[in-house]
Order: C-alpha cells, then structure tokens, then sequence
C-alpha cells in the first residue's frame, strides 16, 4: 500500500510540474487577436502591389492635381486622424466606383470622378470611405473572412493568390447596413465640418439611381443600392448645424477631369 501512495504523490507532482511549464491563461491579451499597425502597413501595400497588376494608375502628378484639393480639405477637417491617408486614381471610366483597403489606402475609379456633377459630390464619397477606415469597418471584415492566422500566414509567406483573394474581399461589397449608415453618418458630420452639405451625396446618388442599371451592384459605393432610397433621404434630413452656409471649390470640375484625365 505504501508503495502505491508514494506512486501517486509522485504522479501528482510529476503532473503539476507539467502543468506549471505548460498552462497559459485562457483569456489571451488582447494585442494577440488584433492585427497590429505594423502587420495591417505591410499588408496594405501587398494589396497595393497587386491592385498595380491589376488595374492601370495615374501617376502621382494627376491624384496631386484632381483629388488632393478635395482631399486636403476632408483631412485638414478629422478630428481623430487614425491613418496617413494614401489615395490611388486607377485609370477606369467604365466604372463608377470608390473602395478603401487597409491601412488609410482609398481607391477611386476615373469613372466615378467623370459621373460625378462637382468636387462636393466627391468629397461625399471619400468622406465616406475615410469614415469605413476609421470606424474600423475594414481591419475588421478581414478579421472576421479570414481570421488573424491567415492574415499573419499571408504575410509571412506572401502567397500571391491569397493576396489577390484579399483584394477581391476588400473590393467586393461585404459591409453591414450598419456599418454603411455608419460610414454615412460619419461622412455627413465631416462634409458639414468642411462646409460641404451632405445633401451633394444624396444628388451623386439620385444620378446613380437614375442610371444603375448600367453598373453592376457589386460596387462599394452602390453596394446598398435596395436601400439607395433610405440613403438619399438620409442626406436630404441630415440637420445642418445653425448657420451653416456651403463653401463650394474654386475648382472648374469639367475643365479639369477633361485636362487631366
Ligand atoms: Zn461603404
């Protein structure tokens, strides 16, 4: 009997020294789930690197000259600045269309500013687009598809057909209406703070209405196209502050784009 009990005080001891090098806590630090800043740059520009295979650019020179007088305006604006921002201008006038990536990376289609009446309406849609980066929408929606191991597995091995997969996540709709009216609502605040009336996004999107059915609705800016409606509502009663008057650019829209693009 003695023999077996000092067996199991030694198990028991063998057992805890184990459990001692090998327990964790179950509930890890937050840090291990997110996908840190340094991770979210890298694999931006791995995107960015195969949205350059994928699409043509126009040169820095042309995104200086058209968009950087919208942009400028919007940035100087934010409140909380949670991204350097980085705005590509892909040569595309078939398509009317603007998408964000990661890491403060906003798309926009050279069809997109040609359907667009004025530089408010554009300034709607990037303002939205900054809103999906920094309300989080997009970090999240990868981390949601496709998890963090993935994402770090990606990045480590640079698998360029995973990447191209991740592209096509972030260029294809897969926001929530939620997020969408968020993004909305987040666009509305910064265009009043700029002196842009939000009502411009509901004209840019009653054109678009008028017209849809020459686009497909897989697109980030239509991609609420049922919901188009309430859209265009939301902008026409979004409560302008007291006081509010429109500061339009001195910007010759048409003569520009048609220099330019
Ligand atoms: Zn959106």
């Amino acid at each position: 009997m003695k023999v077996w009990r000092e067996l199991l005080i030694l198990v028991l001891i063998f057992g805890l020294i184990w459990l001692a090098f090998t327990w964790r806590p179950l509930s890890l630090p937050d840090s291990e789930f997110r996908l840190s800043r340094e991770r979210e740059k890298d694999l931006a520009e791995l995107i960015m690197d195969d949205l350059e295979d994928e699409f043509v650019f126009y040169p820095d020179s042309t995104v200086e000259k058209v968009l950087s007088p919208i942009t400028s305006r919007l940035l100087d604006s934010l409140r909380e600045k949670k991204y350097e921002y980085k705005f590509h201008l892909i040569d595309n006038s078939r398509e009317v269309n603007a998408f964000a990536t990661i890491d403060g990376h906003i798309y926009v289609f050279s069809g997109l500013l040609k359907f667009a009446d004025n530089p408010e309406q554009v300034a709607g849609i990037l303002a939205h687009e900054i809103g999906h980066h920094e309300n989080g929408d997009l970090v999240d929606r990868l981390m949601k598809e496709l998890g963090l191991s993935v994402l770090v597995a990606v990045l480590s091995g640079g698998d360029a057909v995973m990447i191209s997969e991740i592209s096509k996540i972030l260029i294809s709709t897969g926001f929530d209406r939620k997020q969408e009216r968020e993004a909305d609502e987040f666009a509305y605040d910064l265009m009043t703070r700029v002196q842009i009336n939000p009502a411009r996004l509901a004209h840019f999107f009653t054109k678009l209405k008028a017209e849809e059915k020459t686009y497909p609705d897989d697109l980030e800016i239509i991609a609420t196209h049922p919901n188009s409606k309430n859209r265009i509502e939301g902008a026409l009663s979004y409560q302008l502050p007291e006081g509010f008057e429109e500061k339009e650019f001195e910007i010759d829209w048409k003569e520009l784009l048609e220099k330019e693009l």
